[in-house]
């Protein structure tokens, strides 16, 4: 996997104490089953294409997920749901997600978090949000091409929001999140939401897979529309 500058300034970053301890301690302990791998143990990088029209804004790593393999939504749950529906949509040329070197390359999509360090219980604190705000910007201004924000879960369309109002792009109110809702922007992007596909929600069926293909069909008719 070739890292960009900025995913090499996001893995090499250690601005929250907790966070960088916590990375560190996972991959050291391990769990039973992971044994044999060497852990990545640090902020996992942006995956995907910088020129592509779609990012997806997810919550954080995984301990034992993309803090294990180095890459987004890869070896977990999590993410054996988001790149079926990615392959499946067309933004994945396979499904499969299980090391940094299983050949999975994402088209016209990049995937990013608000929290690039995997937190205790899964949860960053606002403060930890905050600091991993600015590599949110960064990303964001990468993106040259892109027309559509895609937001895992409340904490993710709201950090998405902060960052359009900090740059004028949404002027108003945070909207309330929605699973498949859309909210269009002046400049004729917009925002989705969609819920995070965690175990919590897959588990329970508050997400199904024909809930989040129906969020990527969704991006493809308002994304394309304009090349149609
Ligand atoms: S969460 Fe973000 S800001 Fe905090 S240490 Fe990790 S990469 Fe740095």
């Amino acid at each position: 996997m070739r890292l960009t500058q900025l995913d090499k300034k996001i893995s090499n970053c250690t601005l929250c104490p907790r966070l960088t301890k916590h990375c560190k301690k996972t991959a050291k302990e391990k769990r039973k089953s992971y044994m044999d791998w060497k852990y990545w143990g640090k902020p996992v990088p942006n995956f995907g294409d910088y020129k592509g029209r779609i990012l997806i804004v997810g919550l954080a790593p995984a301990a034992h997920g993309a803090n294990r393999t180095g890459r987004m939504f890869t070896g977990d749950r999590s993410g054996d749901w988001l790149y079926r529906a990615l392959h499946e949509a067309g933004f994945a040329n396979q499904s499969e997600a299980v090391s940094s070197k299983d050949g999975l390359i994402l088209k016209d999509a990049l995937i990013t978090a608000v929290a690039h360090c995997a937190p205790p219980l899964n949860k960053p604190t606002t403060k930890e949000i905050q600091n991993c705000e600015a590599f949110l910007v960064e990303t964001i201004e990468k993106m040259k091409n892109l027309r559509c924000f895609l937001a895992l879960g409340g904490i993710a369309w709201n950090a998405t929001f902060r960052f359009l109002k900090s740059q004028n792009l949404w002027n108003s109110k945070i909207p309330k999140f929605g699973h498949a809702e859309i909210v269009k922007l002046d400049d004729g992007r917009f925002v989705i939401g969609s819920y995070h596909p965690s175990q919590q929600n897959t588990f329970t069926g508050r997400l199904t897979k024909e809930m989040l293909d129906n969020v990527f069909k969704k991006i493809r008719c308002q994304a394309y529309s304009a090349d149609a």
